[in-house]
Parts: C-alpha cells; sequence; structure tokens
C-alpha cells in the first residue's frame, strides 16, 4: 500500500540535504562548541553559519538568534522570560484564543502564578483585529503574545498591524511562528515583534531543535541556567547537528520560498475546489482570510473526523482531525471552539497540510479517495439527508 502524508503541520520528513549536512557533526566533526581546540571551534563555525541561515530566512541579524530544544521551549522562553524581567511593571498578558498549547497552557501557568491575562476573541474565520489588541491595553500590559499562523486552521494575523500598536505603547511583543516560518515571506523588522518563535521540524528539519529571535535591548530572563551558552540566553550544550540541520534547511526554505508559495498554494485550492465539488456540505475554515498556502481544514458535516482520520489512514493517507482526545475523553479543538463552531461542527473538521514535498499525485489520490470514505460514514449519521 502506498502511504502519502498530508500531515505536515503536525510534523514534516527532513528534506533532501539536511541529513547529509548533519552526518558529519555525529561522526567526525563532534566536537564541544565550547571547546578552545579545532573540534571545538569547527563545530562552533557551524553553529555559526547555522545562525545565519536561520536569520536570513526571517531578516534578522544572526546575533538576534537563539537556538533552542523547539518551538514549545522558545514559547516559554519568550513569555516567562519577558514576563518574570518586567515583573516590577507589571502582569498583564494580552494573548488570543487560537494560540497552540505552548503559548496557552504558559498563560494559563502564569495565570494561576498571579498575572492576568487578557484572551482576545477571534472573528469565525479565526482572524483578529488589531484594533482589539488596542483596546484590551493597560498601563500594566507587559507582553503581547499572538500566534503569526494558526496551526489549525492557517490563518494568518495582522502582525504588522499588532506591532505598530505594541510599539506606540511601549509593550514588548511576542509572535509564535513555528508555523509560518519557511512557508511565508517573514521579515522580523517590519513585523515590529520583540520575539519571534521558530521550530525546525515545521519546514523539513530536524525535531528538538528550535530557535527565539530576540530583538537587541529585549529583556528575556533565562529560563535555563548553566554555562551561559547563546550569550547567556540558554545554557547548555549545544545540539550541533540539529542545529546545522536547521539551518540547511532554513537556506534550502528560503532559496524556495517563492515557488513553493505558488505551487502548494495552487495544489491546495484545487483540491478544495475538487472535495467541494465532489461533496455536499462541506466548508473550508477560514476560507476568506488570509491563510498558509498549505493548510485545508474543512468541517464535513454529518461525517465524524476520528472516524474519516482512521478510515484515511486505513487507505494509507495521513491527516488530522480538529479534536484532540484527551484523557479517554473527546475534546473539541479550541481554535475550532474559538472561531464558533459547535461540537458536532468541530468533531467533523480535517485538517490536510501540505509540504515542499507533497506532490500532485498525492493530492489526486486523497480527492480519489475521500468521497467514498465521506459516503460510507454519512450513511452512518441519523440525521444525514442527501
Ligand atoms: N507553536 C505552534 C504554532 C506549533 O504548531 C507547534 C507545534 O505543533 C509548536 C508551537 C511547538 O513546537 P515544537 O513541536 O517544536 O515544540
Amino acid at each position: 500500500m502506498k502511504h502519502i502524508y498530508l500531515d505536515n503541520n503536525a510534523t514534516t520528513s527532513m528534506r533532501p540535504g539536511v541529513l547529509e549536512a548533519m552526518t558529519p557533526y555525529f561522526l567526525e566533526k563532534y566536537g564541544n562548541a565550547s571547546s578552545i581546540h579545532w573540534f571545538g571551534q569547527e563545530a562552533k563555525a557551524a553553529i555559526d553559519d547555522a545562525r545565519s541561515q536561520v536569520a536570513r530566512l526571517i531578516g534578522a541579524q544572526a546575533t538576534d538568534v537563539v537556538f533552542l530544544s523547539g518551538g514549545t521551549e522558545a514559547d516559554n522562553f519568550a513569555i516567562r522570560g519577558i514576563v518574570e524581567s518586567q515583573k516590577s511593571k507589571g502582569r498583564h498578558i494580552i494573548t488570543s484564543q487560537i494560540e497552540h498549547h505552548a503559548v496557552m497552557n504558559t498563560c494559563k501557568d502564569l495565570e494561576k502564578q498571579g498575572c492576568e491575562v487578557t484572551w482576545l476573541p477571534l472573528n469565525r474565520d479565526g482572524l483578529l483585529e488589531a484594533e482589539q489588541v488596542r483596546a484590551a491595553m493597560r498601563p500594566d500590559t507587559v507582553l503581547i503574545t499572538i500566534m503569526h499562523a494558526n496551526n489549525e486552521i492557517g490563518t494568518i494575523q495582522p502582525i504588522e498591524q499588532i506591532g505598530q500598536i505594541a510599539e506606540e505603547a511601549g509593550v514588548f511583543f511576542h509572535s509564535d511562528g513555528v508555523q509560518a516560518t519557511g512557508k511565508i515571506p517573514v521579515e522580523v523588522k517590519a513585523l515590529k515583534v520583540h520575539l519571534y518563535s521558530m521550530s525546525a521540524h515545521k519546514l523539513h528539519g530536524p525535531k528538538g531543535v528550535g530557535a527565539l529571535y530576540v530583538a537587541r535591548r529585549t529583556p528575556v530572563k533565562p529560563m535555563i541556567t548553566g554555562g551561559g551558552h547563546e550569550r547567556n540566553r540558554r545554557s547548555g550544550t549545544e545540539n550541533v547537528a540539529g542545529i546545522v540541520g536547521f539551518g540547511a534547511t532554513a537556506r534550502l526554505a528560503r532559496e524556495g520560498l517563492a515557488d513553493q508559495m505558488v505551487r502548494i498554494g495552487e495544489m491546495r485550492d484545487d483540491m478544495e475546489a475538487r472535495l467541494k465539488a465532489a461533496m455536499s456540505h462541506i466548508h473550508v475554515n477560514g476560507e476568506d482570510a488570509p491563510r498558509l498556502p498549505n493548510t485545508s481544514n474543512i468541517m464535513v458535516d454529518y461525517a465524524e473526523g476520528e472516524g474519516m482520520v482512521i478510515s484515511l489512514d486505513l487507505k494509507g493517507i495521513a491527516v488530522s482531525t480538529g479534536s484532540a482526545c484527551s484523557s479517554g475523553s473527546m475534546e473539541p479543538s479550541h481554535v475550532l471552539t474559538a472561531i464558533g463552531k459547535t461540537p458536532d461542527e468541530g468533531f467533523g473538521s480535517l485538517r490536510i497540510s501540505l509540504s515542499d514535498l507533497t506532490t500532485q499525485d498525492d493530492v489526486d489520490y486523497l480527492v480519489e479517495v475521500l468521497p467514498g470514505i465521506v459516503e460510507r460514514l454519512r450513511e452512518l449519521s441519523p440525521y444525514y439527508k442527501k
């Protein structure tokens, strides 16, 4: 059976060239970048090179990029680091209701520790208006954290306008850019963010390595203390091979970005049009909002998401659903709930996410198989009328 991977917002495979770039750093170039001898300096040079590549992908200076273990750590470091450094000024945070758990649960944890958090609501397309941020601003606001692109529906928030508001108010602004990096052009200076989170495994790099952009003179208190690595911002011997892999994939993503955005976007739009033509009662979440070109979140009435995912899996196609099964109980996705979907609607949603390595044949196979699966599942629904 062929296996088709259309769950690239969960993770991606490494692209050709990345493993080859990493391999020497496991074998003959295994030095510790803090060592002063030749092996150490070779590792340090490789990290510096990767730092420049990651910085170029987001229009930053290399010295403003801190390597760490991934998107979750980047979000934690940014949010906790600012809150800690600003605690004498205030404890109010502004965020949205559709953040990734790495941001959402960090803010909830800070709420328990005495911070006040404003959770901004979204419209039905999953979009915020920048003016909502201005209206939520208080004298004790120390941080705004709003994601750039959403992992479930792909909607892209007006980060530049929010950045302008943050700048006028003199408040630090973090954006979780884990899903946006490498998929759409990112210029951190134009976005006016102080902090921007990235994760290599979402853009065809290795897992367990990420980066946080920290604009100059942004006072983030380190979360992990030790030997003072990463210019005292994140201690711990660097994951040299992982960082090299991140650098390699960042370069390839930047070089291919303009072409891939068009190719993937056209493939996704065509897929959505064909699915709509083949099935009744389906809607695309966030369809009218600016969206990542690779992401499609479709709501299929009278068919259950888990059933669709499992049936597709049996046909060799990997996608995901908008609901998450946690501790035995089925929870609708907080993102779909925040954009006004009922639990029933949330349970019928499917996330299909493409990547630089997705082919037209992959998408054609999904379009061929999904309508039959939906028809069979709908026949089990007492509410379904053709
Ligand atoms: N933020 C967003 C928007 C994500 O999609 C993810 C991963 O799913 C993360 C953060 C966490 O990244 P990581 O898996 O590198 O910890």
